[in-house]
């Protein structure tokens, strides 16, 4: 057996599916309380670092999508990227921009007064 995910709701054990970023949220239902396993939350907030490690654009834009990836494979509510100030930032920003006209995300924002980093809702 893969990885397990458990429903928040009744603590059933299910098998993990996989995560299609094209194909958001996942559909899961539980079994036995028939919620979307994958709508389900404990509001943590998943923070990564995608621009300090001298990333090209294009690996930092891999490494959004890998935070999303694991965050959708978690509980997570949110994700905050580090993304600087430079050019990164700017195509992370038009990145998440289309990610959301998409409904691949629901929202985005600035992390204020934190400028270098941008908080990504995934889940309500
Ligand atoms: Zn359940």
């Amino acid at each position: 057996m893969g990885k397990v995910r458990e429903c928040l709701n009744c603590g059933m054990q299910l098998a993990q599916s996989s995560i299609d970023l094209e194909n958001l949220p996942p559909a899961l239902s539980c079994p036995k309380c028939d919620e979307n396993v994958y709508l389900q939350t404990d509001g943590s907030c998943l923070t990564r670092d995608i621009a300090h490690n001298r990333e090209t654009i294009e690996r930092a834009l891999d490494k959004l999508d890998e935070c999303l990836v694991a965050a959708w494979s978690a509980y997570a509510a949110e994700v905050r990227v580090i993304v600087g100030g430079g050019r990164i930032r700017e195509q992370i920003l038009g990145q998440l921009q289309y990610y959301r006209d998409q409904g691949r995300v629901i929202d985005y924002s600035e992390d204020s007064p934190n400028y270098g980093a941008i908080l990504i809702r995934i889940r309500h």
